[in-house]
Formats: structure tokens, C-alpha cells, sequence
């Protein structure tokens, strides 16, 4: 049996909400690394969507599990501003392509 306590676990979605525009940016909390998503593009920074569901179309777990929370209101929800909304995409894109090269 694995003991896994607290509130934050594998697969937990945070939503990082900037305002006042109201964009979203979903990352997913995986075992080792978090990985970024934009369901609204079915977009996932993780491997296997970049080697698999690019090309067989099929969403990787990760955009299937924010999906779901979606539609269950079930994330966590954290508030920023506008301001960071750059710097923040700007460090998704640079661990993004770390997770991609990187096995
Ligand atoms: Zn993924």
C-alpha cells in the first residue's frame, strides 16, 4: 500500500487563473513533474502527447484527467495577475521542451 497524503497528489489539476483577463493555464501534477495543458487547444506539454496524440489524434491522460475535472469543478484554483501571465508562459515553454528532450 502507497501512503500518499495531503491535498496536493499525482494527477492533481491546479488552475492558475490570471486577472483581469480570466485566462487559464491547467497544469497537471505528475509523479515526478508537472505538466502544463490548454484543454481549449487539446494541448499537453507532456511526451506522450507530443510522440503519441499528435499523431494518432488521441488525448494523453493528462488532457483527459483536466477534462474531467472541468466537468466536475474539481480543481484547485490559484489567482494571479495579468502582469505574469508572460514570464509564466515563458517558463512553461523552456520546462516543456526539458520534458520533451529529456526521457
Ligand atoms: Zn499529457
Amino acid at each position: 500500500m502507497t501512503s500518499k497524503t495531503g491535498p496536493i497528489g499525482p494527477n492533481t489539476i491546479k488552475v492558475h487563473v490570471f486577472r483581469p483577463s480570466g485566462r487559464k493555464v491547467y497544469t497537471v501534477i505528475g509523479k515526478a513533474k508537472e505538466y502544463w495543458t490548454a484543454p481549449d487547444l487539446d494541448f499537453c506539454s507532456c511526451r506522450s502527447y507530443y510522440f503519441g496524440a499528435l499523431s494518432s489524434g488521441k488525448p494523453c491522460y493528462h488532457l483527459i484527467g483536466v477534462h474531467k475535472v472541468i466537468r466536475q469543478k474539481s480543481f484547485l484554483a490559484l489567482d494571479f495577475v495579468d502582469y505574469d501571465y508572460d514570464r509564466f508562459i515563458m517558463a512553461i515553454i523552456s520546462d516543456s521542451s526539458r520534458n520533451v528532450l529529456t526521457p
